[in-house]
């Protein structure tokens, strides 16, 4: 083992202590009143696509993120489809997404029948670079009465969707400058990002919409879930009666006015998530006490930089990520090896979007900042619970 790998399997075990045999990448925690809510969701029978909990969820996400409503959905996936229909989004349009990102959010873009256009992230947040994009625009786009064109296909680009990567919050006001200067709805992936704030205001609120996830391995957990955030009330309603099959309200009919979705929460989930939502501030406060304890240790690494929340922002770091200063996939690799090896569930980031067999040939801008973080990312074990195994 050379300097790098020792330093960097200390450190793990200098934060997390010895494995037995196994800590994982990002583990759930149900230690509050989940079964409670469970059991009484079941006892009620309403199980399925109505429910209290629907409704107490949803109300609580609003009250938590300060967004006027959000709409509570199978999962973010599915909240993302619906967010950009309602940003305007229609087939063979092109929508910018960073080409760093899960692949949810290309998938979403497709799931409109829309195309991908992968631009720049930047160093700072992970996310996408305001500036590189401004230049990137300026080359390739022209504003006209039918909004904006990418000269280069005649396609109409339609939207934009900045990503909060790993819960550190993207360089949203300048980004959002950049956005009303092309007439760009800005729906945000907010999906790792429960909990994290740009300049004191909640990630997702911020743009027309904002999406949540609250898959097994996020923050908070439903099973499988996600939500659409947004300010405008007229947006929501569309939201709600697209995402439960556009039925419109009454006692027997059975009338639908447009093609919907059956995309709602179930009640069942809903209970866990309103369990779930208890708990956050205290998932939170941990996950921020385990970042302090990389970052101290980190700090004393040389090679390595482990990212913290931008300024002005809090980061509810959802998963824990250091970076090479020398950008290498065969040393990233050799560090993944180690950690894995020694049962600390360490993953690299995504693979670029615009490697994807599906999304080679979509549009995208120069990526040298995302390429370079590609094989300079590593995340590391983030779970709630490894706080208490933290050593003084
Ligand atoms: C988790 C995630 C989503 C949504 O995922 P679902 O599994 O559909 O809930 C979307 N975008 C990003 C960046 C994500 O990490």
């Amino acid at each position: 083992m050379d300097t790098l790998e020792s330093n960097f399997l200390a450190a793990l075990d200098q934060v997390l202590g010895k494995p037995s045999p196994f800590i994982p990448l990002h583990e759930p925690e149900f230690g509050g009143r989940e079964r409670e809510f469970l059991n009484h969701c079941i006892d009620s029978t309403f199980v399925s696509s109505v429910g209290q909990y629907v409704d107490q969820f949803e109300a609580q996400l609003a009250e938590f993120t300060g967004a006027k409503a959000a709409i509570a959905v199978v999962n973010g996936t599915a909240a993302l489809h619906i967010a950009l229909l309602l940003a305007g989004v229609t087939p063979g349009d092109e929508v910018l997404v960073p080409a760093l990102s899960f692949v949810a959010t290309a998938n979403a873009v497709a799931h409109c029948g829309a195309i991908p256009h992968f631009v720049d992230s930047e160093f700072s947040t992970l996310g996408l670079d305001p500036l590189a994009l401004q230049n990137y625009l300026e080359r390739i786009a022209q504003v006209t009465p039918q909004g904006l064109i990418n000269k280069l296909t005649q396609r109409r680009i339609a939207a934009i969707i900045p990503m909060h990567t790993y819960g550190h919050p993207v360089s949203l006001g300048p980004l959002l400058h950049v956005a009303k200067h092309y007439q760009l709805p800005v729906i945000e992936d907010a999906a790792e990002s429960l909990g994290s704030t740009y300049q004191g205001t909640h990630t997702g609120t911020l743009g027309l919409a904002g999406i949540l996830s609250f898959n097994g391995n996020k923050i908070i957990t439903t099973g499988g879930g996600g939500a659409i955030l947004t300010n405008h009330q007229d947006l929501a309603n569309q939201a709600k009666h697209l995402t439960t099959t556009a039925k419109q309200p009454h006692r027997w009919e059975f009338f639908h006015d447009h093609v919907g979705w059956n995309y709602r929460l179930p009640n069942l989930n809903a209970a866990l998530g309103c369990a779930q939502l208890m708990e956050l501030p205290m998932f939170l406060e941990k996950k921020r006490q385990l970042a302090q304890a990389y970052q101290d240790i980190f700090k004393e690494i040389e090679g390595i930089n482990f990212i913290h929340a931008p300024e002005n922002c809090l980061s509810n770091y959802w998963l824990n990520t250091i970076q090479l200063t020398q950008p290498s996939r065969e040393i990233r690799d050799r560090l993944l090896t180690i950690a894995n090896d020694a049962g600390f569930q360490c993953r690299p980031t995504w693979t670029l979007l615009h490697r994807l067999p599906m999304y080679t040939h979509c549009p995208r801008a120069p990526l040298p900042v995302a390429e370079q973080l590609e094989v300079s990312l590593i995340n590391l074990p983030s779970s709630p619970k490894l706080v208490t195994g933290l050593r003084d």
